[in-house]
């Protein structure tokens, strides 16, 4: 086995992984990460769209894994989409160099500030509003579509009839920033630049237009000369060793998924960033297999965001439908947070599949009241959920009654064509917990019982934020990283 000493390591190359690289290879550190998924921007292939899915489509599958309409045939690639099944829910995550930036739908969300308050009551809610949400806007290059080119563009439609139900319907709607360039999106429809929320791509990765990590975070580290990532490397599990520094058994894989070689990795600092589902993974099968001490908190306290699907039918097409040609990239949402009984905030979603389908998508968020559990079935060597209907019964009272009341101002059924019965309690785009911050780790995200494990991912924030989750987790992630370079934890 080839062995490897590496000062630093960062497992993860996601939006907690990609700030902490940054902010450390600044500061003059020497980073090693370690990406289980493929490095699409070296490889040269390129990204399938929805209506063709090839080679970037799912990661390890034989049929695609979108979460409806999964009719298409696959030969098994390291594809940047994977999705993770549990008995009542299934969770989608990206993989590849950018993490889920590189599957997401872009939108750039943040919390509202009374609602991170109550979720983070120990944080300095104004330094949050007033420093780190405008810093994440700055690098992660944050912008707003423009309202006459919304208004105009054909592939928008969707939208502007999504709002204009809405509104008649009695609800607030609001415009939804974005990672996707607006600027290069309105050249592409001028048909001056090569295609790519308008050729359907999005969650199997965008070839042009989104400002994914790659070419943000990610980019300006190694820049710096200090990062070296390492793409299809997958950590397995890690030992704590006798001086406190770590051990990790790491699979190398070839594109197809196989095992190329075995190596290990020994560091004496190290950040998981492996996204909720991968850290928690990582944390509770390497107790397991190593004893590795863990904090009896880890795995609660875990939500799913309040993400809940729907959509909706229209007998008779209200104005022609929603357009046979959508954009992928989503940029309205329904606000009815601060309604007592229903709170809610849901995306007005596209769905491009090259005709217009009658329905609308909507993918909602709501409050996470009871939260669930990961934990680690030793007969079974696999994670598993403490999650069932009665952790979303909340949820769906909320969608069946947005569903009702939009029904009733515009027509329109539930959609049992995109679902059964129209709803999709299962369906998880934000897995969030089990590693709460200051509660499982210190205020920045040290592991309590270790002194040289940090966490910086989704797993900090305990299962709900109420928006689209990725500036909060980058947040929170420069947060932590500034505080822990600042009290010299790296050197
Ligand atoms: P991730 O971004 O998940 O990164 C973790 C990385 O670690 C991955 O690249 C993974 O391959 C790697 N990894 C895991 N285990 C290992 C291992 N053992 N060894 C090596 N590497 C490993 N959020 C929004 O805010 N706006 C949106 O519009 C939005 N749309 C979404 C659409 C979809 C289809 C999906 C799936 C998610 C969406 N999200 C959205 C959610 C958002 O992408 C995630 O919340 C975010 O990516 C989580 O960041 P993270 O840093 O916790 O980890």
């Amino acid at each position: 086995k080839e062995i490897i000493d590496a000062p630093i390591l960062i497992v993860g190359s996601g939006y907690g992984g990609a700030v902490s690289a940054l902010r450390l290879c600044e500061s003059g550190k020497k980073v090693v990460m370690l990406e289980m998924g493929l490095n699409w921007q070296k490889s040269g292939i390129p990204f399938s769209n929805m209506l063709k899915p090839g080679k970037s489509a799912a990661w390890l599958k034989k049929k695609t894994i979108a979460p409806f309409m999964n009719i298409f045939s696959l030969t098994p690639f390291t594809g940047t989409l994977d999705r993770m099944d549990f008995e009542h829910i299934n969770i989608w995550v990206g993989r590849g160099v950018g993490g889920g930036s590189l599957v997401n739908g872009g939108m750039a969300v943040t919390p509202k500030k009374s609602y991170f308050k109550e979720i983070f009551p120990d944080l300095d809610t104004e330094k949050f509003y007033n420093i780190y949400f405008p810093l994440v806007h700055k690098e992660l290059k944050v912008n707003v579509i423009g309202e006459q080119f919304l208004k105009d563009c054909p592939y928008y439609k969707f939208t502007r009839v999504g709002e204009a139900e809405a509104h008649k319907a009695g609800f607030k709607t609001i415009r939804v920033p974005n990672v996707y360039d607006f600027q290069y999106m309105e050249k592409e429809y001028r048909n001056e630049v090569p295609r790519s929320a308008f050729n359907t791509e999005v969650i199997y990765g965008n070839n042009h237009g989104k400002n994914s990590l790659d070419k943000t975070y990610l980019k300006k580290a190694l820049e710096t000369g200090n990062l070296e990532i390492l793409d299809l490397h997958c950590v397995e599990h890690i030992k704590l060793n006798d001086d406190k520094t770590y051990t990790l058994q790491v699979q190398q894989t070839d594109i197809s998924g196989g095992v190329v070689t075995d190596k290990v990795f020994n560091c004496k600092k190290l950040i998981l960033a492996a996204g909720t589902m991968g850290t928690l993974k990582l944390l509770l099968h390497s107790n397991v297999v190593n004893n590795f001490p863990i904090h009896k908190q880890i795995g609660k306290n875990w939500g799913n965001n309040g993400n809940f699907m729907t959509g909706r039918n229209w007998v008779k097409p209200l104005s022609g439908g929603t357009g046979a040609k959508q954009s992928t990239i989503p940029v309205g949402g329904i606000d009815n947070w601060d309604d007592k009984e229903h709170p809610f905030f849901t995306e007005i979603a596209p769905l491009p599949m090259g005709m217009d389908v009658a329905t609308a998508l909507y993918l909602l968020i709501n409050r996470v009241d009871k939260k669930g559990e990961v934990s680690y079935d030793r007969n079974a060597k696999k994670i598993i959920l403490n999650w069932d209907q009665s952790n979303t019964f909340k949820m769906r009272e909320n969608a069946g009654y947005f569903i009702k009341k939009m029904n009733r101002a515009n027509g329109g059924t539930r959609s049992h064509f995109l679902f059964n019965n129209g709803f999709g309690a299962n369906v998880c785009y934000h897995p969030l917990g089990g590693c709460v911050l200051g509660k499982v780790t210190d205020e920045y995200g040290k592991l309590k019982d270790h002194e040289n494990l940090y966490v910086l991912d989704g797993s900090l924030i305990p299962g709900t934020i109420g928006v689209n989750p990725f500036v909060t987790i980058t947040a929170i992630a420069e947060y932590c990283i500034e505080n822990l370079i600042r009290q010299n934890e790296f050197s």
